[in-house]
């Protein structure tokens, strides 16, 4: 069977919050029948979109993670509301059926990812429908997707099977899975917001001036020795090494460039770490920590 998967590319969230207006200018004042009742105008959010910094300045990035309802094919709301005040439709879509659901604020807590808001004029639990009753219409997109200007949004049909090929060739991952409900919504680049790096800057003295060290091979060392990356500097001098589980430990960072021999700095990764500008005119050894 055929059904709706979202998938939401972390590098590519400006937080520009269009998916969020959009949403809204979908849902406030307009009742979807057998799909949704209006939204409020003010207080809640269908799709919400979390930052994250990483690392220490100058050496710094932000990534943003929109969070929608995940859609789950595992969902505690569903169990929590045998009734069918909350049911999943063939397609995969999770509804809250807007009037089977009132009066129930105990569904607002059952939702791990918090995708679920009270509405206290409507005295209705309410969540992201998946544009459901556009979808129905013959759209190939939900609003949030269409006011994307990024691309960031994409929404994909197709069988289960499908789509465990595309998690394995695109590196597709759900947020939180340790909670077992088995989101429909897949995250690209999702360690941009969950995991660390270690990066900084090679720098060398030539002509007596401090250079960016371009071209600078680096390799990340793991504390039992095995390589775990290698990179060469860009033209500012810089490296970084991604996708490195929090409070992972000791990593020992070498640098070898041109005549200058070679450099090693000792880091303790708590979160992500700039280990700073590491000059290869001098002999010093480094070690750098983070908190964790
Ligand atoms: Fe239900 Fe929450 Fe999963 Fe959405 S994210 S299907 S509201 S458990």
């Amino acid at each position: 069977m055929n059904g709706w998967y979202m998938i939401i590319d972390v590098e590519k969230c400006e937080n520009c919050k269009n998916c969020f207006l959009a949403c809204k200018d979908e849902y406030v004042g307009n009742d979807w029948p057998g799909y949704s009742a209006s939204m409020p105008n003010h207080g809640q959010s269908w799709i919400v979109t979390e930052g994250r910094e990483r690392g220490q300045y100058p050496f710094i990035d932000v990534a943003y993670l929109p969070i929608p309802c995940m859609h789950c094919d595992n969902p505690p709301c569903v169990t929590a509301a045998p009734d069918g005040a909350i049911y999943k439709r063939p397609d995969g879509i999770v509804i809250i059926d807007p009037v089977k659901a009132k009066g129930r604020e105990d569904l607002v807590k059952v939702c791990p990812y918090g995708a679920i808001r009270w509405n206290e004029s409507q005295n209705l639990p309410q969540k992201c429908t998946l544009c459901a009753h556009l979808l129905d219409d013959g759209w190939k997109h939900t609003r949030c997707i269409q006011s994307c200007p990024t691309g960031a949004l994409t929404l994909r049909k197709g069988t289960r099977s499908r789509m465990e090929q595309a998690i394995n060739e695109e590196a597709l991952e759900t947020y939180h899975p340790e909670l077992g409900t088995h989101p429909r919504v897949f995250y690209k680049n999702l360690h941009r917001f969950t995991r660390c790096f270690i990066g900084g800057s090679v720098s060398v003295w030539i002509n007596e001036q401090n250079e960016c060290a371009a071209g600078a091979l680096v390799t990340l060392f793991d504390s039992a020795g095995k390589q775990a990356g290698i990179c060469t500097t860009d033209s500012y001098g810089d490296f970084k090494f991604d996708n490195l589980e929090k409070g992972s430990g000791s990593y020992t960072v070498r640098i070898s460039f041109k005549d200058y021999g070679t450099k090693t700095v000792e880091a303790e990764l708590g979160t992500s770490l700039n280990v700073g500008i590491i000059s290869m005119n001098t002999n010093k050894k480094s070690v750098i920590r983070t908190e964790t």
